[in-house]
Formats: structure tokens, C-alpha cells, sequence
């Protein structure tokens, strides 16, 4: 998990868990979608729980479950599969870049937004606290929804005004729910924080490792001596400030920076101590949870069966209404 996913989703899902009935799912089903080895697999998501417990999801209050330990995901994604149009797939921004950088494309790539439709509406959830990058794919599942309402939902006996018969809205339209920054920018200051971009930085990276990251990274381009004064909002260095520092010390620093009181130096010495202020309980508690391997599957054990009883229930009332 880099500090994009954390600080444009996960940061969210900390806070929504004590507001609404909250479902964190490690979708490991959606990983096989690009070459991968088994063993590591297994790893990765055992290290993936380990990071959103440590980033403080709560097992006692949010369920925390993996998609392959509740086999409705996919039962759900098949079903809906059968009604959603090709072109929507064929024209998801995320499918078309993951497909240009391969030869050959497996039909998991172009379905990947199809089970994540399952992913959510499995729990009728109505609100997915995601970033930018993924509100396109909740459009899909919205298509998706509204067209299995239409087609399968039970008539409720009244007319709509166009003469159709209204149907119950059994899966309701997931909104997206984005966080004061839905879309952090990467080391390089040109592209989406991202894996497949190398420019991340990772939620768990120790100080050393961190730092050697940021020293280098692009600020303001137009700011080339440390006497030139600079521009905050045009440096990704800043934004960065905005999601770690306190509200004083953002003002300072863009005070800082427009007077070219501090060089890019001095600032991203200070944002680095802002991130630890905030990162090291993060990495503390990670440690204690990766020497103590049982509580994290004790975790996802319970979040598993809260998620199997709500998907067994709704999967009941799917196939009932289509017939099986
Ligand atoms: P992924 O692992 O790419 O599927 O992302 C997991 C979550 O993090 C999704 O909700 C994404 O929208 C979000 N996310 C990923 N990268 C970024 C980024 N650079 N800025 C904000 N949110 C991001």
C-alpha cells in the first residue's frame, strides 16, 4: 500500500467504520488478474491485512474480509457479466491502459470492473469511499444496478410516468464517497501515485527510505535557484504538506516557499517530519501485528463469516428473483 491508496481511500475507510456498517475486502480474486506467483500471493495478502489494521481498521467494528473466502463474489460477478454491455467495459480508461502495456489480454482485465460491481452490490452497499482513479468503475456498477433492477427487481404494482412498471430497487446505486485528496500525484509530479509508475512511496517505508525518495523529488519547475520564489500550488511537495502538516504549518510553508524564505530542501524536511508524526504509530503497530500472525487471522476469520451471512442473504434473494 503506497501513501495514493492511504491517503485517497483507506484514510477514509478508518473514519467512515464508526459512522456506517463498513466492508473491507482484500480482493484477492482481482490480483490474478496479472502474472503471479501463488506463494506470493498468499503473502501479499496476509501483508495487506497487516497494513489496514495497522492504518487502523478496526476488526471489532468494520468487517475485514478476503473476496475468495466468500465464493458469492464471483457467483455474483457471473451473473452480472451476463447483462453488462461490452462497450462500457471496452471503454473503462483502466482497461485501456492495462491492455496497452500487454501483448496478449486476458478477459479478467476487461471483466475486473464487472466483479468489482459484485464486490459492492453483493452488500447493496450504497456508498464506496474509493479514489478519483476508481469513480469511473463505480458508474459501471451504477449501469449495472439499475439494469438488474429493471430486469429482475419485483414489480411493486404501480405505474412509472412513462406507463413501465415500477420495480423494487433491490441493489442500490453505489455513490462514491472521495477524500480531500482523491487524487495524490507521485514523486514525479507528472502522473498518478502508482505502482506500475514507480514513483510511490509506501505507507510502511522507514524514515531513511522515505527521505531518500522525497530529496529528489519534483517541486515547482519553475522554481530552479533556492532565491527564486516559488509557487505552493503548482508543487506536488505542497499538496503533500496539505494531507500531512498541521493548517500552521501549511501556512508557513507556502509563505515560506512564495518568498523563497525556505529552499525545496528545508520544506521537504519538514513535511518528512510531518509524515512521521503520522507514520510511525502506522509502522509501530504493523510490527506488533506481524510478530502476532493469529490475531490477524482471527481478524479475517470473524470479518469473513459477518460477510458470508450477508452475501448467503442476498444471493438468496437474486437467484429467487432470476429463477433459480
Ligand atoms: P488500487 O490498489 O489501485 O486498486 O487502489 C486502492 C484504492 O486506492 C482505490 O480506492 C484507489 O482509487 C485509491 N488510489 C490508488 N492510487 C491513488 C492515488 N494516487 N491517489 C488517490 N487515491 C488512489
Amino acid at each position: 500500500m503506497h501513501l495514493g491508496n492511504y491517503l485517497g481511500a483507506v484514510k477514509n475507510w478508518v473514519r467512515l467504520q464508526h459512522e456506517f456498517d463498513t466492508i473491507v475486502s482484500i480482493v484477492d480474486y482481482h490480483a490474478i488478474t496479472i502474472a503471479y506467483e501463488p506463494e506470493q500471493l498468499r503473502q501479499r495478502r496476509h501483508d495487506l491485512a497487516v497494513t489496514l489494521l495497522a492504518a487502523g481498521i478496526d476488526p471489532d467494528v468494520a468487517a475485514l474480509c478476503v473476496q475468495s473466502q466468500v465464493p458469492e463474489h464471483t457467483e455474483l460477478a457471473w451473473i452480472l457479466n451476463t447483462i453488462t454491455p461490452l462497450g462500457e467495459l471496452e471503454r473503462q480508461t483502466q482497461f485501456k491502459e492495462k491492455s496497452r502495456q500487454q501483448e496478449s489480454v486476458a478477459a479478467g482485465i476487461l471483466n475486473y470492473p464487472v466483479l468489482q460491481a459484485a464486490d459492492i452490490l453483493l452488500y447493496r452497499a450504497d456508498k464506496v469511499p474509493v479514489g478519483e482513479d476508481q469513480v469511473q468503475h463505480l458508474e459501471l456498477s451504477r449501469v449495472v444496478a439499475r439494469k438488474w433492477n429493471a430486469l429482475f427487481g419485483t414489480p411493486t404494482g404501480r405505474r412509472l410516468e412513462d406507463g413501465s412498471e415500477e420495480r423494487e430497487q433491490f441493489f442500490p446505486e453505489p455513490q462514491p464517497v472521495l477524500t480531500p485528496t482523491p487524487r495524490v500525484m507521485g514523486l514525479d509530479g507528472k502522473s498518478k501515485m502508482s505502482k506500475s509508475m514507480g514513483n510511490t512511496i509506501g505507507l510502511l517505508e522507514s524514515p531513511e527510505s522515505i527521505w531518500a525518495k522525497l530529496r529528489p523529488a519534483v517541486t515547482d519547475p519553475k522554481r530552479i535557484k533556492k532565491t527564486d520564489p516559488g509557487t505552493p500550488e503548482v508543487c506536488n511537495i505542497y499538496h503533500l504538506h496539505k494531507a500531512f502538516s498541521t493548517p500552521a504549518t501549511v501556512e508557513h510553508v507556502a509563505v515560506q516557499c512564495r518568498t523563497a524564505g525556505w529552499g525545496c530542501i528545508d520544506c521537504k524536511k519538514v513535511l518528512a517530519e510531518s509524515m512521521e508524526t503520522e507514520l510511525v504509530p502506522i509502522r509501530r503497530r504493523a510490527a506488533e501485528l506481524a510478530a502476532a500472525p493469529r490475531r490477524v487471522d482471527d481478524a479475517l476469520a470473524a470479518g469473513a463469516a459477518r460477510c458470508r451471512a450477508l452475501a448467503h442473504e442476498t444471493m438468496l434473494a437474486v437467484r429467487d428473483r432470476m429463477g433459480f
